[in-house]
C-alpha cells in the first residue's frame, strides 16, 4: 500500500472483528461487499426494508459476476454474504468496533445518524464517515467521540476502486486513525491522506470538472454525447464527465457543489444552474434511470 505523510505505528486492526455500515445505496452496499470478502462480520442498515433489499440484491449480483468470471470461488460467495446481516434496527451495533457511515449526503441526516447510533455503541467503538466533502471535524463534534471519529471515503465503485482517503479531523486520536488505516491495508486498498477540506483532494478536482462539463452542455458549447466524446478521445479519460456525474450521482455531485462553494467562499464553485435543474426533477443519473442519459434503454440515450 502506498501510504503517504505517516510514519509507521505499531498500531494494528486485528482486534475488529464486526463492523457496521450505514446506508445501503451504491457506496454502502459496496462497502459491506468489500469488508465481508476481507473476513469481517457485517451489520449492514437502512431506513427501509426495501432499501436493503436493494443493497444486498446488488451485492448478490456483484458477487455472481466476480464468480463467473473465477475471481472468487463459488463457496466464497456464500461465505461473503454470510458474514453480512441487514436490518433497520441500531441495536444491531452493540457489538460493533467500527461503524462506517454512508448515508445520504445530507450533513443533518447524518447528525440524525450519530445521534441513533452513538448510545448503542460500546465505549471504545470508532465511527468512520464516507462523506465525499462535508466536514469531519464538525461530523465528529456531533458524535460523543470525537477522538474516535474520522473520515474513511471509499471510491465508487468500491469494490472495484483502489483508492480509500483517510481523513482527521481536528479531535481524531492517533489510535484510531492508525487502525483504520490499517484496516484500509487488510481490505486490500490504498490510502492517501487528505486534510479536512471541503471535498478533500479526489473531488475537490473531479466534481468541479463534472460541474464545467455541465456548465458547456448548459451553455451549448457541445451535446451530452460531443462533451464526453471529446473528453474520452481528447483527454484519454474512460468515461465522459456526464456519464462520470450520472455514476456518481447528480444530487451527490451538487451537494459536493454547495459544499465547495459555501466551505471555501469561492464563487468559481458556484454549481451549474442545469444541474441543480436535473437534481430538482429528480433526474439523478444512473440510480434513478434518468440523468443526462436515459438508462431505461440500451445503450443509454444522451437526453439533450
Ligand atoms: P445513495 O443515494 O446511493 O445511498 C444512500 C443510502 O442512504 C440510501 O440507501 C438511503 O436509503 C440511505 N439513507 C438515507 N437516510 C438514511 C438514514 N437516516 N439512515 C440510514 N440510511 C439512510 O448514495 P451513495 O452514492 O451511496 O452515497 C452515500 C455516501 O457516500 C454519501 O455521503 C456520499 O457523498 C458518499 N460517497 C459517494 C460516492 C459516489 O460516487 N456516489 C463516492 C464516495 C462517497
Amino acid at each position: 500500500m502506498t501510504q503517504l505523510n505517516v510514519p509507521s505505528l505499531p498500531i494494528s486492526s486485528l482486534h475488529i472483528r464486526l463492523i457496521g455500515v450505514i446506508g445501503a445505496g451504491q457506496m454502502g452496499n459496496g462497502i459491506a461487499q468489500v469488508i465481508a470478502a476481507g473476513g469481517f462480520q457485517v451489520r449492514l442498515l437502512d431506513v427501509s426494508e426495501a432499501a436493503l433489499a436493494k443493497g444486498m440484491a446488488t451485492i448478490e449480483r456483484n458477487l455472481d459476476r466476480l464468480a463467473t468470471r473465477g475471481k472468487i470461488a463459488a463457496g466464497d460467495r456464500a461465505a461473503i454474504l454470510s458474514r453480512i446481516a441487514a436490518g433497520t434496527d441500531y441495536a444491531v451495533f452493540a457489538e460493533a468496533d467500527l461503524v462506517i457511515e454512508a448515508a445520504s449526503e445530507n450533513e443533518s441526516v447524518k447528525k440524525a445518524i450519530f445521534a441513533k447510533l452513538c448510545p448503542v455503541l460500546k465505549a471504545e467503538a470508532m465511527i468512520a464517515s464516507n462523506t465525499s466533502s462535508l466536514s469531519i471535524t464538525r461530523l465528529g463534534a456531533a458524535t460523543d467521540r470525537p477522538a474516535k471519529f474520522m473520515g474513511m471515503h471509499f471510491m465508487n465503485p468500491v469494490p472495484a476502486m483502489a483508492l480509500v482517503e483517510l481523513i482527521r479531523g481536528i479531535a481524531t486520536g492517533e489510535e484510531t486513525f492508525a487502525t483504520v488505516r490499517d484496516l484500509v491495508v487488510r481490505l486490500g486498498k490504498t490510502a492517501v491522506i487528505a486534510e479536512d477540506f471541503p471535498a478533500f483532494i479526489v473531488n475537490r478536482v473531479l466534481v468541479p470538472m463534472i460541474n464545467e462539463a455541465v456548465y458547456a452542455l448548459y451553455e451549448g458549447v457541445g451535446s451530452v454525447q460531443g462533451i464526453d466524446t471529446a473528453m474520452k478521445l481528447g483527454a484519454n479519460h474512460p468515461m465522459g464527465p456526464l456519464e462520470l456525474g450520472d455514476f456518481i450521482g447528480l444530487d451527490t455531485c451538487l451537494s459536493i457543489m454547495q459544499v465547495l462553494y459555501e466551505g471555501l467562499s469561492d464563487s468559481k464553485y458556484r454549481p451549474c444552474p442545469l444541474l441543480v435543474k436535473y437534481v430538482e426533477a429528480g433526474w439523478l443519473g444512473r440510480k434513478a434511470g434518468r440523468g443526462f442519459y436515459d438508462y431505461t434503454v440500451n445503450p443509454p440515450r444522451p437526453t439533450r
